[in-house]
């Protein structure tokens, strides 16, 4: 999991999964207060773990003719692709 550029102090998971859905905003360490922004590459990550799984099942996989049903199993796909997220996205220090 991410840790921080400056010093080295691990991210906690819960502080790296709320920042997701603040719309990546930026995690401050903890210890040292230096600034982390996720990276482009952190953004492909997080959107192929949770968006892409919950569409590609929508669109191709769906065994429902219900469309309530495609879109309940279509967001607990994406809540349980974004609980491994914070693990795989990374972040980068904020030059200030
Ligand atoms: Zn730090």
């Amino acid at each position: 999991m991410q840790k921080c550029k400056n010093c080295n102090m691990q991210f906690s998971w819960v502080n790296i999964y709320k920042s997701f859905w603040w719309g990546y905003k930026p995690i401050e360490c903890e210890t040292c207060n230096t600034e982390h922004r996720i990276t482009v590459l952190g953004r492909i990550i997080f959107v192929s773990l949770t968006i892409l799984p919950m569409l590609v099942f929508g669109y191709f996989f769906s065994p429902f003719d219900h469309a309530f049903a495609t879109m309940g199993v279509g967001i607990a796909i994406l809540i349980i692709g974004s609980l491994f997220t914070p693990y795989l996205v990374k972040y980068k220090k904020v030059d200030q």
